[in-house]
Order: C-alpha cells, then sequence, then structure tokens
C-alpha cells in the first residue's frame, strides 16, 4: 500500500511511523509512506499557508491553494483516484472495520489539518472520507493519520509476523480480547490462571472465549449488540451479569 500524508509537519509523520513495526514494514516496501510537506506547494513568497477566517473568529484556516497543489502532485503519480482522507474531529469516527476496510486499498492520501481547519472548497474538491479519531479535539491532524496508518498497516499481509499476528486482537471479531500472562508463573502474589498452564487447548479456547465475553460485557457493552455471539453466550453473559449484581 501507498501512504501519502499531507501536513504542515513531516517530521512528525516520519519519526512516529518509522520505528518498530511499521517501520519494518516500510523497510521491507510492503508500505511506502510519503509525509508530503504542503509548504512546499504554496504560491506565496512568504511560504504562507494560512490565513484569517473570513466573518472573523478567532485563529487561522489552511488555505486551499497550497492543498490542492499537493494533492494534484501527488495525484500524478498515481494510476487511478485514490481515496483521500480528511483528519477531522467532525467525520465518522475510526474503527476496526474501517481498519480493515480502507486495508484493501492500492492508495491511501491523508490530510491533516491544524489550527482551526481547513477552506472548505479545498475539501469539497479533494476529501472522499471524513474521519475522526475520537471525540476530542487536538491540534492537528498528524496523531490521528498516524493512528489510522498503524491500524491499517496491522491489516496488510506481511506486515505482522506470524508472532504477532492479529488474530484475537481485540475487536478482530466483535469482541474485546481476553486477558494474557507471561513468566513468571507467580509475580507479586498473583499466580496466572492454572488453565493456561494445563496444556489442555480446548479448554484454554474455551476459557478465553468466556474472558473476553465477560470482559466485553463488563467494559463495553455497546460491542455485543453487533457481535457475532451466540444465544448459548448471550445466555452465559445474563447468568454471569445477574451473578455479578448479587455479590
Ligand atoms: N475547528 C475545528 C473543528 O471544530 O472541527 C477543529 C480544528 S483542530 C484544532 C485542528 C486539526 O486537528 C483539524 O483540522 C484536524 O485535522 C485535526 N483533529 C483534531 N481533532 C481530531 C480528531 N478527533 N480526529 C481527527 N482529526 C482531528
Amino acid at each position: 500500500m501507498d501512504c501519502y500524508v499531507m501536513t504542515l509537519f513531516p517530521d512528525m509523520i516520519r519519526s512516529g511511523l518509522g520505528t518498530s513495526i511499521i517501520g519494518r514494514a516500510i523497510e521491507d516496501g510492503r508500505i511506502y509512506l510519503e509525509a508530503v510537506n504542503i509548504r512546499d506547494y504554496t504560491a506565496s513568497k512568504h511560504g504562507k499557508t494560512d490565513d484569517y477566517p473570513y466573518g472573523g473568529g478567532a485563529g487561522m484556516v489552511m488555505q486551499a491553494q497550497p492543498i490542492y497543489d499537493c494533492y494534484q502532485a501527488i495525484r500524478k503519480r498515481l494510476a487511478d483516484a485514490p481515496r483521500v482522507v480528511y483528519l477531522t474531529p467532525q467525520g465518522q469516527v475510526f474503527n476496526q472495520e474501517m481498519a480493515r476496510e480502507l486495508a484493501v486499498e492500492k492508495s491511501l492520501v491523508f490530510l491533516c489539518g491544524h489550527y482551526e481547519g481547513v477552506d472548505e472548497r479545498v475539501l469539497d474538491e479533494i476529501v472522499t472520507d471524513h474521519v475522526s479519531i475520537g471525540d476530542f479535539v487536538l491540534t492537528g491532524g498528524e496523531l490521528p493519520a498516524m493512528c489510522m496508518i498503524d491500524a491499517i498497516s496491522r491489516m496488510i499481509p506481511g506486515v505482522l509476523h506470524n508472532d504477532e499476528s492479529a488474530e484475537g486482537d481485540s475487536l478482530s471479531d466483535g469482541l474485546l480480547e481476553y486477558p494474557q500472562y507471561s513468566r513468571p508463573e507467580v509475580w507479586n502474589g498473583r499466580q496466572v490462571p492454572p488453565i493456561l498452564l494445563s496444556g489442555d487447548h480446548a479448554k484454554v479456547d474455551a476459557w478465553r472465549r468466556e474472558q473476553s465475553l465477560i470482559r466485553t460485557a463488563e467494559r463495553r457493552p455497546d460491542l455485543l449488540e453487533k457481535a457475532a455471539v451466540s444465544p448459548k453466550e448471550r445466555e452465559f453473559i445474563r447468568n454471569y451479569l445477574a451473578k455479578r449484581r448479587e455479590v
């Protein structure tokens, strides 16, 4: 996948995504990442990319021209029109399903806003998806773009090695993942659940599934509505919650 990030702060993107698993995927050529500096495309002699908002009000607005020309320079290099994601608190909230859907695209372009945001006219002209990473406001779109690229990249075959599989991750089947434990067997007086040491894979799988159901019911009951949960499992959750209320 080719990812282009239009930003005023390209170093943030390069350093934020240049390490660990995503850094390795970039080095291996499984992901092509280019942080493109919007400022390089301004027609202003003084390198300006923002101006005061029409109608008054606080802050500055990123101007249409540099962003449009930056996008056109990227577009010329691609055979097909890419999806262009504008990171904005006004967008659809990003989730694992969206990550999976975007991971099949050949190219993605991300537009990071800053200050008060971006002139609406260029958004109307180039953006295909308005995406938020949550109901809070950040100073810029760089961190949200990095979150999206990280989550999307994990879905691309070969980015995770076998021992880092995304299978069973929280939300991969609509549920939160079961609790994980590693050595030693006893730490700080706390024992690893004995079933995990039993060597009985069927029992371990059943225990993990139950833990996933319990954890999701306790922490994110909203997810249960859409998750693939059998009637028997729904009954298990009801009984578990009823018992907990009695305690
Ligand atoms: N005035 C804008 C509004 O109310 O919608 C917010 C601008 S915000 C201070 C500056 C930039 O940060 C936005 O243009 C966007 O790119 C990014 N941003 C802030 N919060 C975000 C969020 N929750 N998700 C995605 N991008 C966000």
